[in-house]
């Protein structure tokens, strides 16, 4: 998957250095509730919010989610476990979830490690 061209990476991600890897596949958690485990793997080039240059960011990361049936059910599963919960009853869509995944993997502010470099030139 390409992650420059879903829309709510579009403006954060400014090239995707290899496609986003991704693999969804039904598990239980530690506790036998139905759950999915999302895989994601690539290389992502975001925007230095210090100096504007380009920074590579590599995602590499499996992420479980609870199944929930109703409401009810991913309300108390929210209040007893850390994980997200889905609500299975919804159409799952891949790309949704994969975008869901990539936003939430992505620096709220991306920039260099401190020190590494200055802002441009005014
Ligand atoms: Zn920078």
């Amino acid at each position: 998957m390409d992650a420059t061209t879903l829309p709510r990476l579009a403006d954060r991600v400014i090239a995707a250095r290899t496609p986003i890897e991704w693999r969804i596949e039904g598990t239980v958690d530690a506790m036998g509730r139905l759950a999915l485990a999302v895989e994601l793997e690539g290389t992502v080039v975001l925007e230095c919010q210090r100096c504007l240059g380009s920074l590579e960011l590599t995602i590499a990361q499996r992420t479980q989610l609870l199944l929930a049936h109703d409401e009810a059910e991913t309300a108390r599963l929210d209040a007893e476990s850390d994980a997200e919960v889905l609500l299975a009853a919804t159409t799952l869509d891949p790309q949704t979830l994969i975008e869901d995944e990539l936003v939430l993997a992505l620096p709220y502010v991306a920039r260099h490690p401190e020190g590494s470099c200055k802002p441009p030139a005014a």
